[in-house]
């Protein structure tokens, strides 16, 4: 039997590969503005998330994705843009604060602890522009 669901970005139908919750063609281009985030992030490492809205015209949805998939990384831990899911706490990466995916996931921590080296080696890092009032009212 063959699933079929509905692509998160364009709505449209398709038969899920297993890992991406996007249809092909929206994965290809979620691979392709990463990969300009990615660019523009190696040439100006001190961007703001606002930069790259901006100068990229990348939705604040989508760089709220790639956060929650933890393929980005916010530098400043109190940055009133991304919250624990759970508690509401600012969050760099990822869905849940640490606490809370601690014990979200207590028998999993092992897995978490041998994740978290390399899981991070590879997200992109910038900075909140916290003197932004747009950071608080998205
Ligand atoms: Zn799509
Ligand atoms: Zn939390």
């Amino acid at each position: 039997m063959i699933d079929i669901v509905t692509c998160e970005i364009c709505g449209k139908l398709y038969n899920p590969n297993g890992f991406f919750k996007v249809c092909p063609m929206c994965q290809e281009n979620d691979e392709l503005d990463f990969k300009k985030i990615k660019d523009y992030l190696n040439l100006h490492p001190c961007a703001k998330i606002f930069d790259v809205v901006t100068d990229l015209d990348i939705s604040v949805k989508k760089i709220k994705r790639y956060l929650r998939e933890s393929r980005l990384e916010i530098l400043e831990k109190d940055n009133h843009f991304l919250f624990c899911e759970s508690c509401g706490k600012s969050i760099r990466t990822g869905r849940y604060c640490d606490e809370c995916y601690k014990s979200h996931h207590k028998n999993m921590k092992a897995v978490y602890s041998d994740n978290s080296n390399t899981k991070h080696s590879n997200s992109i890092r910038f900075r909140t522009d916290s003197h932004s009032k747009r950071a608080s009212s998205i």
